[in-house]
């Protein structure tokens, strides 16, 4: 069983085969390995790799971060293109530049010689403090899926496996190795777990990688009812899960982990350690069985992602191409949200300007070796100052004085540093820091024309300093071409197109998360999600409070006009579904892209339910003058609650009101429709 083969005979091995069915390679090689092979490839090496077994031709499988390109902490320092972070994408609202990132970071992972992305990071944006808001997408679940599952299914186009990680509900950094999240069925099935499911449902997601936390008392690697009876029993997932790296340290034992599905103990062996392993298995804590089925998932993926295949055979593989760096442009021109635009102080005229003042710190400021985990070491990042200065070069003079300048441009924000938007620990800060507000102040007394420009990857408090500019732009962490993208956007080559996609609280305490600070960063190391499925601006709508800037909100320069809202029917029986049209024009002077929302309300309900849930949307493009009618198929399913009485969805007979805006609060037509049961 054990002896050595030859490399001629393991050519004709079936499991080499790769014209052979899946299942069939994957079970061939399963029972070649033996229960000690088997262990050994249950814990990773080199943090960020599986062992390898040479007598059986096994290579390393290989893993990096992160979700918004390569880590060089994963490959030891290839440089790769530094894609926008994950709120800049989901801030297009465009499912096909999500596409388009998936593809190029698939083709880029494949040219280091890798198999998995360790991303996408899909865990919904429940507080503006959370450090790694800027990694992840969004407050809402629709988007959020809608955004997830285009990722996925890219990179696995390339058969570069996606990790969708951390499952589940790891919200905060605060205690993010020991607290637990303690959230109710409802809030998981509306909230916590729509993306995740529809990743696996819709876009056959290859990995999974849990969360460092407890949710409801047991730790995300240990839980067998998170990994084996929803993951793969209810949603049929056929890839493998994986701990959040060195998340073994802190929870309770082997069997717990292999018998809730754990397949993979990254980096290293704590409690995968052979003698523990032997030792649980002996004593009856798990069967092989168990633990053959958690490797058959691991062999599974290194097959899907062509591990034992001829590589000529497998996508071609390119990376710090333009093509990919036009990607990176692209995201971040469609994901930088203008947000106030004063007496149409935006679009800047170059033919208007002699001097234009740059100040604020993070004017010259790299961001892609920051935050954590999700950094990226590309071959150049054009900052906002150097994005400007192409864009100004023999018209207008870049100074920085704003009292001697026709235009001023603040660049505030935050930086990726530990609790500025970094992994390990939140926000320090809600509001920026005082020298910056004092900056823009200044600013603006000295140059009434000041635009401030936010780098960050999070909602900021504005308060003290909002009221006094006229006009603010949210760049996000805008990627290695962020600076070209910001002076396109501030100069009107490129019309904004991008929407928020969370609210911007004035005030901390009037977010969710933060109404009572029992509940964040969490007492006793439990953190109680006690709003339940009132999350973002779920809960700002029901409660009526009026936010800063609202989720799905975001200016253009051209001017847009939403008409004709159109209901295939009026009612509507089980099983049927029906069809809202509606026609969207722009009836202004610029070519332009707005976001038509689709958000639904039910009227009549047994319990309380959000007075508005994002059910579509879509980004058409427009020339000045045009006209696109534009359509939702919606279904039951779009009208229903989660019932924990009855543990399933659940839509109640009355009326429903179907709300189209261009945010989830600037809602321009609305109808309704009858669920007759
Ligand atoms: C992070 C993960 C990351 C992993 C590997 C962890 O600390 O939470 O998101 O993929 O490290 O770097």
């Amino acid at each position: 069983m054990t002896e050595k083969i030859s490399p001629e005979n393991l050519a004709k091995l079936p499991f080499m085969e790769s014209k052979l069915d899946l299942e069939e390679r994957v079970e061939d090689l399963l029972g070649r390995l033996t229960l000690e092979e088997k262990f050994r490839l249950s814990v990773g090496i080199k943090n960020f790799f599986t062992k390898t077994i040479e007598r059986l031709g096994i290579p390393y499988f290989k893993m990096c971060d992160g979700p918004h390109g390569i880590g060089p902490h994963s490959t030891n320092n290839t440089k790769c293109t530094y894609f926008p972070t994950g709120i800049c994408r989901t801030s297009t609202w465009n499912p096909k530049l999500a596409e388009e990132f998936g593809v190029a970071l698939g083709q880029e992972i494949r040219d280091i010689g890798f198999h998995m992305s360790l991303g996408p990071g899909i865990n919904i944006q429940r507080s503006p403090m959370c450090g790694r808001n800027f990694e992840y997408q969004t407050e809402d679940p629709y988007l959020n899926k809608i955004m997830a599952i285009h990722i996925v299914k890219a990179l696995q186009s390339q058969r570069i496996a996606a990790c969708v990680k951390h499952y589940v509900c790891n919200n905060q950094e605060t205690n993010r190795y020991t607290g637990s999240s303690e959230v109710s069925e409802r809030a998981l099935q509306e909230i916590y777990l729509p993306a995740f499911e529809a990743t696996v449902r819709e876009a056959d997601a290859w990995s999974f990688m849990t969360c460092y936390n407890k949710v409801n008392g047991i730790y995300g690697c240990e839980n067998k009812n998170l990994i084996i009876d929803r993951l793969r029993n209810e949603w049929g997932f056929r890839g493998f899960v994986v701990t959040d790296w060195l998340a073994t340290s802190w929870s309770e034992s082997t069997e717990k982990a292999v018998n809730a599905g754990l397949s993979l103990e990254m980096p290293t062996a704590k409690k995968y350690r052979k003698t523990r392993l032997r030792n649980a298995l002996s004593s009856g804590k798990f069967t092989e069985e168990t633990f053959n089925e958690n490797i058959r998932r691991l062999l599974r993926v290194m097959f899907l992602t062509g591990l034992f295949d001829d590589k000529n055979t497998l996508p071609k593989s390119s990376r710090n191409t333009p093509e990919h760096q036009a990607i990176a442009r692209k995201i971040a021109e469609e994901g930088i949200v203008l947000l106030k635009n004063e007496g149409n102080l935006l679009p800047l005229k170059l033919d208007d300007l002699n001097k234009i003042a740059v100040v604020g710190p993070n004017a010259a400021k790299k961001s892609a070796m920051g935050g954590g985990s999700s950094q990226v070491l590309p071959p150049y990042e054009v900052t906002p100052l150097q994005g400007l200065k192409e864009k100004c070069k023999g018209k207008v003079e870049i100074i920085a004085m704003p009292s001697e300048a026709d235009v001023a441009i603040v660049f505030a924000g935050l930086n990726h540093e530990q609790g500025m938007d970094c992994e390990h620990v939140d926000k320090n800060l809600f509001d920026l820091p005082i020298e910056d507000i004092e900056l823009i102040n200044k600013t603006v007394q000295e140059n009434p024309k000041t635009v401030v420009v936010l780098i960050s990857g999070s909602p900021i408090g504005m308060q003290g300093w909002i009221e006094n500019i006229p006009a603010l732009v949210e760049a996000w962490y805008p990627g290695m071409e962020g600076g070209h993208a910001i002076a396109n956007i501030l100069f009107g080559d490129v019309n904004p197109s991008g929407k928020l996609p969370l609210t911007f609280p004035k005030k901390l305490l009037d977010s969710p998360a933060h109404k009572s600070t029992r509940t964040f960063p969490g007492e006793k190391l439990k953190v109680f999600y006690d709003e339940g499925i009132f999350v973002g601006y779920r809960y700002f709508d029901i409660n009526d409070i009026e936010p800063l800037f609202p989720f799905g909100f975001g200016l253009s320069y051209t001017t847009f006009k939403l008409e004709n809202l159109n209901l295939s029917t009026e009612t509507i029986s089980n099983d049927k579904g029906f069809t809202v049209s509606v026609e969207i024009s722009n009836i202004g002077a610029r070519p332009g892209a707005e976001v038509v929302q689709l958000y639904i309300q039910d009227i009549e309900s047994s319990i309380p339910r959000p007075l508005k849930e994002l059910k579509g949307f879509k980004k058409v493009e427009l020339t000045p003058g045009e006209t696109k009618k534009i359509s939702f198929e919606l279904g039951l399913k779009d009208l229903s609650f989660y019932d924990e009485e009855s543990s399933c969805w659940k839509a109640e007979k009355g009326l429903f009101k179907i709300l189209v805006g261009n945010s989830s609060r600037n809602i321009f037509l609305q109808s309704e429709l009858e669920f007759l049961g």
